[in-house]
């Protein structure tokens, strides 16, 4: 097992001090900053950089605490060069700054310093429930504590941060980073509930009942799609995202090795291209397969996928079959698969031998919550319906919903953005709903 670890070690390495310190003094600190621009939730990157140029790193935290509750996690896993990097003036020459690198190496110093020591609001604005505890609702609950509101979370995995904690594996997100990050939420009086999922331990009336003003909905989109083809329901086929989880939970030490498929020697193929079927992929080779091949039925330039990933993939060995499908799963006597049939885009026919086939194709919401209580629509997928006012109220009254379970499977920083104006829509509604209750008690 120890030997299996070291290759979950994280693969990027982070900046030294004086490296970040020389990376920093090379920003120019536009005036109109395209960096900004870039990042979803428009952090100050000049500003910060500027302050981590002089060596000020409490000011440099304080101006990305303003706008990020996971610095850490954005530093490691953000699609940086499609966003603050991908702007950077600098990158005409390819010389753009790595704005990722600097923000993980101010969030880990500051993460081992502990340089920020936030005042706390006294909680008087009301009390808020938040399900799931992936990046939306950490967000809501980080956002939602600072300006004074009670947040109590409510998660059914026996551990906080969603997908950061059991989907990204250890060697890109290291688990300690995103339980770091986590415990900066419980500092600022938010308190988690592990181990308890709403719409079967609670429904969402439960929890009005138990006096929450409003309920946020980050439960992300669990239920992943099925693979419709003959052979698609052999043992062997299995989902991307469990298989994640299992290693996960295993790396951990809370699983046997052999409740975690995939084995020294074992072929295995990913069906999917994007986040989710790289990390497996990657994964799958960690734990020990002799080959990994991902087929995708479009090009290169069409997956979903990170350059970045697909390079650090490839680098590591796994194979890719482009504008191809498996069609077939084929089985022994026993259930065993044995051979997956691959066609590709003119209908020519192979056959592989196989003994897993992971399936990264995308996921939709369940419908654990909407099935358990009355009033909250959903689209013909899945998805939540919300309002624009007040933002992200879904059709019923105090329960509010945001992150992929609103907009599809996305990145953590767009989960977040989203959130972050849930946090408003939520503080708008809890104040005016108090508001009201104290006029008509004025007036009884
Ligand atoms: P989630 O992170 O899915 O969190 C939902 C939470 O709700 C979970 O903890 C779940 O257990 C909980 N929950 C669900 N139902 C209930 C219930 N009924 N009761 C209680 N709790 C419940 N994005 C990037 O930006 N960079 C990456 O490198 C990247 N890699 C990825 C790799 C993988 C394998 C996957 C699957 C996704 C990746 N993404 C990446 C996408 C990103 O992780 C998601 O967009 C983001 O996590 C969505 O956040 P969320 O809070 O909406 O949902």
């Amino acid at each position: 097992m120890e030997q299996e670890k070291k290759l979950f070690k994280e693969v990027n390495e982070g900046y030294t001090m004086h490296e970040a310190i020389e990376e920093a003094k090379r920003c120019l600190h536009c005036k109109i900053p395209q960096c900004k621009k870039g990042c979803p939730i428009s952090h100050d990157i000049p500003d910060w950089i500027h302050e981590l140029s002089m060596g000020n790193f409490g000011n440099a935290m304080h101006i990305i605490n303003e706008k990020s509750n996971l610095p850490a996690v954005c530093g490691r896993v953000c699609p940086h060069e499609k966003q603050c990097e991908g702007h950077c003036v600098l990158g005409k020459k390819g010389q753009e700054i790595h704005v990722g690198k600097l923000e993980r190496f101010l969030a880990d110093f500051d993460g081992n310093m502990g340089l920020i020591r936030e005042k706390l609001q006294p909680k008087t604005r009301g009390r808020v429930a938040v399900i799931g505890s992936g990046p939306a609702g950490l967000t809501i609950a980080g956002d939602l504590s600072r300006q004074g509101f009670n947040v109590e979370i409510f998660e059914m995995e026996s551990e906080p941060g969603g997908v950061l904690m059991f989907g990204i594996p250890e060697y890109r997100l290291p688990k300690d980073i995103v339980r770091r990050e986590i415990k900066k939420m419980e500092e600022l009086g938010v308190i988690i509930h592990c181990n308890t999922t709403i719409g079967k331990d609670y429904t969402v009336d439960d929890l009005f009942a138990q006096g929450f003003d409003a309920i946020f909905m980050g439960t992300g989109t669990g239920r992943p799609q099925k693979l419709q083809i003959p052979g698609g329901d052999i043992k062997g086929v299995r989902q991307a995202i469990w298989f994640l989880r299992r290693v996960s939970l295993y790396n951990e030490g809370n699983l046997e090795r052999k409740e975690v498929v995939i084995e020294k020697g074992d072929r295995c193929f990913v069906i999917g291209c994007g986040n989710t079927a790289m990390d497996a992929a990657r994964t799958a080779t960690r734990m020990g397969a002799e080959s990994v091949n991902v087929v995708y039925r479009r090009t290169i330039n069409e997956m979903s996928a990170l350059r970045s990933e697909y390079d650090d993939a490839v680098k590591e060995g796994v194979g890719f079959i482009w504008e191809s499908n498996i069609v077939e799963i084929h089985s022994n006597d026993e259930g065993k698969m044995t051979e997956v049939v691959i066609e590709d885009k003119e209908g020519n026919r192979r056959v592989e031998k196989a003994d897993y086939v992971l399936m990264a194709l995308g996921s939709a919401p369940a419908s654990r919550i909407v099935s358990t209580t009355k009033g909250i629509d959903v689209d013909d997928r899945g998805y939540v319906i919300t309002r624009e006012k007040p933002y992200g109220m879904t059709t019923r009254q105090g329960v509010f919903a945001g992150g992929d379970v609103v907009n599809r499977p996305s990145t953590v920083v767009l989960a977040m953005r989203d959130a972050k104006m849930v946090a408003e829509g939520i503080a708008q509604y809890v104040d005016a709903v108090k508001l009201l209750e104290a006029i008509n008690g004025a007036t009884e």
